[in-house]
């Protein structure tokens, strides 16, 4: 446990007596949690201080304010994104969601003024590299692509901290007749705007082996886990050479849960063979809030019930995934210093079903429930004084 002054400072709150979880900093001990100017004043024995705020989190586990990777929280008009507040945020113990591109260069404006600058969960996003997402096939037309305007863009509202790259969908259902030519302008986007690139997986065409040969270092391939023919597995249900090889140039992985994006089967082939993941996320929408997905929370317990331990599923809903976008300096860990952004919850013996995207039902015996959100050094969320 760190040391601390346990002497009589007064601060906005204090968080007593929780099991702090910061995998970041190696950290798993029980500790007081003294914040400050909506800042992270200490982790500690801070028994003889006092604050305008207490929180007895005795029984309770605090972990660095969870990330979402992908999650919709804007619509536009295909997907139907959720409240950021809502489930798929700060109501949901999520303090910083990452929307994977639900707005083009087209909607961006609105998707700023309606959303990023007012919700109080932090929103990042990726961009889509269609203009126009709301058309189907998204990236089907070459009318819907604008390199200038989608990279100067990208560009722009990366330096304003907003956009974290470029995301495109390398399916059939997306890309139309086009194939892999999408995918070839969003790698190229990101390049030329100096950002990040996600990629999301599922039926061929194109083909896997396609567009993982065309990702490089830090680049996201999300549903990596997904159970659709011609994912990372071959007959033989091995992963295919090309991801190794992706996976040895530095590209990462991440869940990307959603209605049709992951499952059991996969994962465990995947964790059989020693795959690397770096990110456990929901792919939120109004098409699976109500299930197989529901929250944050739910997708973190579904990797306690493939035999990850606790503090390697919230590795890789904090520090992992802030690594992958760039943001590891600020989010993902309790580090003195740092926004105060934090995640309460418990974890609860029962008996759960839990299905994955493919509607295969197993019995788990834990869940996760959030207790409550702390963002910016505010208590947003409260379930205890039911808030
Ligand atoms: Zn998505």
């Amino acid at each position: 446990m760190p040391t601390s002054p346990n002497n009589d400072t007064h601060f906005d709150l204090l968080i007593r007596g929780a099991r702090v979880l910061d995998p970041f900093q190696a950290l798993d001990a029980i500790a007081d949690i003294a914040i400050a100017d909506g800042r992270i004043a200490g982790i500690g024995d801070y028994s003889s201080a006092s604050a305008d705020e207490t929180i007895d989190a005795a029984g309770s586990i605090a972990s660095p304010g969870w990330i979402d990777l992908h999650a919709h929280v804007y619509s536009d008009g295909s997907v139907s994104g959720l409240d950021a507040d809502g489930e798929a945020g700060i109501a949901a113990g999520v303090t910083t969601v990452v929307d994977a591109g639900s707005a083009g260069a087209e909607a961006w404006a609105d998707f700023k003024k309606s959303v990023i600058d007012t919700a109080q969960t932090r929103v990042l996003a990726f961009l889509n590299i269609s203009i126009n997402p709301r058309l189907k096939p998204k990236h089907g037309d070459w009318a819907n692509f604008s390199q200038r305007k989608t990279i100067r863009l990208a560009e722009a509202e990366a330096a304003a901290g907003r956009c974290l790259g470029i995301k495109v969908l390398a399916s059939q259902t997306h890309c139309g007749n086009l194939g892999i030519t999408p995918v070839k302008l969003a790698r190229q986007a990101a390049r030329l705007s100096g950002t990040g690139l996600m990629v999301h997986i599922g039926n061929a065409p194109p083909l896997i082996d396609e567009v993982l040969d065309l990702l490089e270092e830090g680049d996201i391939v999300t549903h990596c886990w997904h159970g659709k023919h011609g994912g990372i597995l071959g007959r033989d249900k091995k992963p295919i050479p090309t991801l190794w090889a992706a996976a040895e140039r530095g590209v990462k992985f991440d869940i990307g849960h959603g209605s049709a994006s992951f499952a059991f089967e996969t994962a465990r082939h995947a964790l059989d063979a020693g795959l690397p993941l770096h990110a456990i996320s929901t792919d939120l929408h109004k098409g699976c809030v109500n299930g197989p997905v529901y929250s944050q929370g739910r997708t973190m317990a579904k990797f306690l019930h493939l035999g990850l331990s606790l503090a390697e599923v919230i590795r890789l809903s904090t520090i992992s995934p802030a690594q992958l976008i760039g943001w590891d300096d600020r989010l993902g860990s309790l580090a003195t210093g740092r926004e105060a952004d934090i995640t309460l919850f418990r974890v609860i013996e029962g008996d759960f079903e839990f299905t994955d995207s493919e509607g295969e039902k197993e019995r788990a015996s834990r869940d996760l429930e959030v207790v409550s959100t702390i963002r910016a050094g505010r208590v947003v969320r409260d379930v205890r004084r039911g808030a």
